[in-house]
């Protein structure tokens, strides 16, 4: 008897989306009954604990990603775009190729792990001109940008010009822009040497907040030793403050601690670095999927309750704390711990056995705050300073999947040691023109 294929499409080939594919290849490896499919619309997978580095020329930009095809075996892989996920027709289309005009994929089984997008919270003239931290492009065009700053501060002559291109100003002040702002400072003040009309004093790197205080899910301890040790590297970290606009030369902020206060302070800065929250991208937003703050609800068993064999995880569901009974914040951990489930979810659903309930414990978190320093909460144990940063740069390391691109980042690390950053700026485009979107009129490719 011919046993007919059953395909299992994952969407998304980030932390959960490849984590998903790994196990099921760990299961269906041998079962020729059982096809996977992986879709994204980059080939790598990108380590974004290591995307401040990149923005600040530590790390070179390919080191941090892992071509999607090197990790995956039994998996067949569509460089592509979702466009819209119908759980009714199981299908999914693709934006397709410029020579078709789009492709239809039907799917028995599908895992939804499209991540995230920047969240600007509705400010349009913010999202126009801040950059962001979220992809490898921005990551690359950050620094371009930072270099671009100093090369027109060292010759302008206009000192109040010259004070806002040497004022950089970072919204948020979670793992992203903490991060984004130590490896900021770091990189500013080292390329100086080379701007001799620069001082160390014309610089400023400003953290704007609007919560009370830096790197949530810390403890108040190790919370306050990093934003006493940013303080001392000479960041201007500004609590319960929230950024009403930035037109791309003034950032216009109001305090949210004295609500009577109702004055709007203005920063000139020619750049402001958003990483004040993520959402589920738009793709999610305006599917059938029932969400909670744009994030897919799902049941105990990261199902989605009307769709039975439709799986969420990552960035783009949402599970609930059962302690704090809050969302779990959204971290590549979480995104693992997720596609692990689902993933033997799926298998027990294929094979007729016990489904799992996803219950979470986190191993504990790390930061680095910059210039061999660093915060981490692990086993129970609050560790901060040279440590824990040893202790971020060990664990990251051993978690890049792939043994060459380690020792590239470790080589990156070791020549930063011992040499100057490269400064050369090369010009790139502030942001990628989206790939034009063709009508389906016909589908080309239905499985
Ligand atoms: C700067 C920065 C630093 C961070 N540091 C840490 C850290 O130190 N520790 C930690 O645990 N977490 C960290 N995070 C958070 C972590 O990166 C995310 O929580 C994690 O990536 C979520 O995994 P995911 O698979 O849900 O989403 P992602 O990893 O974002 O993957 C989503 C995938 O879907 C693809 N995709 C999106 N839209 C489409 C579409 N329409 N069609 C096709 N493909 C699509 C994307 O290209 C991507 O490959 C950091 C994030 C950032 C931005």
């Amino acid at each position: 008897m011919v046993k007919t294929k059953k395909r299992v499409v994952v969407l998304g080939g980030g932390f959960a989306g490849l984590e998903c594919v790994r196990r099921l290849e760990s299961y269906f490896m041998r079962e020729f009954d059982i096809e996977i499919v992986l879709v994204s619309e980059d080939n790598f997978l990108l380590f974004t604990p290591m995307l401040p580095q990149v923005a600040s020329g530590m790390i070179e930009t390919r080191h941090i990603i892992m071509p999607i095809r090197a990790l995956i075996e039994k998996t067949i892989f569509y460089e592509d775009i979702v466009r819209n996920i119908d759980p009714f027709g199981k299908i999914v289309t693709l934006s397709g190729t410029s020579e078709k005009r789009g492709i239809s994929l039907h799917y028995d089984f599908l895992v939804i792990s499209l991540g995230s997008q920047t969240n600007f919270f509705g400010l349009a003239n913010v999202e126009e001109h801040a950059y962001t931290m979220k992809t490898l492009n921005d990551a690359m065009i950050l620094r371009n940008r930072i270099i671009d700053m100093l090369e027109q501060a060292e010759n302008e002559t206009n000192p109040i010009l010259r004070k806002s291109l040497l004022t950089f100003v970072v919204v948020g002040a979670g793992f992203a822009g903490i991060e984004t702002a130590g490896e900021l400072i770091d990189f500013v003040l080292d390329a100086r040497k080379y701007y001799p009309h620069i001082s160390k004093q014309d610089i400023r790197v400003v953290v704007l907040e609007a919560l009370s205080s830096i790197l949530p899910g810390f403890s108040e301890k190790l919370a306050k030793f990093a934003y006493e040790k940013l303080i001392q590297r000479g960041i201007d970290i500004r609590l319960n403050t929230a950024v009403t606009s930035f037109d791309g030369t003034e950032v216009l902020v109001k305090s949210l601690e004295n609500r009577e206060n109702k004055n709007i302070e203005a920063i000139q800065t020619k750049t402001l670095v958003w990483t004040a929250g993520v959402t589920p991208i738009d793709t999610i937003k305006n599917s059938i999927f029932k969400t909670e703050k744009g994030k897919i609800i799902v049941n105990e068993f990261l199902e989605i309750p009307d769709f039975p064999g439709v799986f969420a995880v990552g960035d783009c569901c949402q599970t609930i704390d059962p302690i704090t009974k809050k969302p779990y914040a959204p971290t590549a951990q979480l995104a693992e711990a997720h596609a692990k489930i689902a993933a033997h979810n799926l298998y027990a659903l294929i094979r007729n056995k016990q489904k799992k309930n996803f219950e979470y414990k986190s191993k504990g978190q790390m930061a680095i705050i910059g210039k061999r320093s660093g915060i981490a909460s692990v086993f129970g144990m609050n560790i901060h300073g040279f440590l824990a940063w040893w202790l971020w740069r060990s664990v990251y390391l051993s978690k890049i999947s792939r043994l060459e691109k380690r020792v590239r980042v470790l080589l990156d690390w070791a020549i930063d040691l011992f040499f100057d950053r490269d400064i050369s700026r090369l010009k790139y485009l502030k942001r990628e023109s989206s790939k034009e979107y063709k009508e389906l009129d016909e589908v080309d490719d239905v499985w």
